[in-house]
């Protein structure tokens, strides 16, 4: 059986989504949205249902998976509904619903629904993605008030730089913010990962943690909460081919490295079809026989080689880690020029092993 494998620590899952929940003293929606970044949606939210407070996804789709498989906690649609035929199937699943513009209000108003929905109104206070314009923001929540078709409503909306320590961003978002929610009495909510650990100062009845829930830290420098989060994904495969080479030989496509003295390459069987980084270059780390070593040269589709020569004790059948408890994968997307984000959503192909449950 190939050796490429992604092993899912549910413990540390835990773990984390406490740490987010401890911090801010606020309750926590777990974001499991695409397949929980990669390491799959039903699983963790079973493992997270007993604690959490309730979870947040990106479309119903991704909200009657988890239904299907019996989760009963509340679910929040992130950018709410797409058509308004999803109204019906948000009441008979009992989901809650961003209204991130105009066009949905009026979608909520002109509906005939068996029960009123919970609503999350979202402020643009400054990202310019979605989100009410600040002018139209009060005018909104009073609709939503005064509309037989909607319960309960929170107040939100979401930061662009959070992940970026000392820029005033945030603090002027989060101004926007307050000014249009002055005289709304409603619970507010305002923070994912680089926020929760980031930004003490944002009032919050709810956040919203994503990354950080698989123990991977947002911030590219070090960040004195984020080093207290538990890596939950460990993607390792196997050495199957060792080989020794002279000076001045070419490893991989490309020739894009050449040995620059004798050298014991290993190969592995992990490549981008896995959703390890095609733009990994030479030096980005690998693990491998207790120690740090690097990768050499292209990413191939099913294979990379990693760099032997000063890991003896390391051969055929060595397991190696790509990102893990030892890697971070914030670490290995800064050597690919992307983030952790992508790299846990990239995942395929490797069977995911679950322990912790
Ligand atoms: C994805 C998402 C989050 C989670 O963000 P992280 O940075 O992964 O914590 C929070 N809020 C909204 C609106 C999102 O779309």
């Amino acid at each position: 059986m190939r050796p490429a494998r992604a092993l899912i620590d549910l413990q540390a899952l835990r773990h984390n989504y406490q740490l987010a929940r401890e911090v801010t003293g606020a309750k926590a929606l777990a974001v499991i949205k695409a397949d929980a970044y990669g390491h799959g949606a039903v699983r963790c939210a079973q493992a997270l249902e007993a604690q959490a407070d309730g979870f947040a996804v990106a479309c119903i789709e991704e909200a009657l998976e988890l239904r299907a498989a019996g989760i009963g906690a509340p679910i929040l649609l992130l950018e709410g509904f797409f058509t308004a035929d999803e109204l019906p199937l948000i009441v008979e699943h009992d989901l809650w619903c961003v209204v991130h513009s105009l066009w949905q209000l009026d979608d909520i108003e002109q509906a005939r629904l068996a029960k009123p929905i919970n609503v999350w109104l979202k402020l643009d206070s400054g990202m310019h993605r979605v989100g009410l314009h600040p002018s139209d923001y009060k005018a909104a929540y009073q609709r939503l008030q005064a509309c037989a078709n909607v319960a309960k409503i929170v107040l939100m909306s979401h930061f662009s730089r959070a992940d970026e320590l000392g820029c005033g961003r945030s603090d002027e978002q989060l101004a926007v913010f307050q000014a249009a929610r002055a005289e709304l009495s409603a619970e507010v909510s305002l923070r994912n990962s680089p926020a929760v650990l980031g930004w003490p100062q944002v009032p919050s009845d709810w956040v919203r943690p994503g990354l950080m829930l698989y123990g991977s830290t947002p911030f590219e420098e070090s960040q004195v909460l984020a080093e207290r989060l538990q890596a939950v994904m460990t993607l390792e495969s196997k050495v199957i081919c060792v080989r020794e080479l002279p000076v001045g030989e070419p490893v991989g496509y490309g020739a894009k490295f050449v040995t620059d003295r004798p050298m014991r390459i290993g190969v592995v069987a992990m490549g981008y079809a896995d959703g390890y980084p095609r733009q990994a270059p030479t030096g980005t780390p690998v693990w491998v026989a207790g120690q740090r070593s690097r990768l050499l040269g292209r990413v191939s589709m099913d294979m990379l080689c990693i760099d032997l020569t000063d890991v003896p004790h390391a051969g055929l059948g060595s397991t190696v880690e790509l990102w893990g408890k030892n890697i971070l994968a914030s670490e290995v997307a800064a050597h690919a020029e992307t983030i952790p984000y992508q790299i846990f959503c990239n995942l395929k192909r490797v069977p995911r092993l679950y322990s912790g449950s």
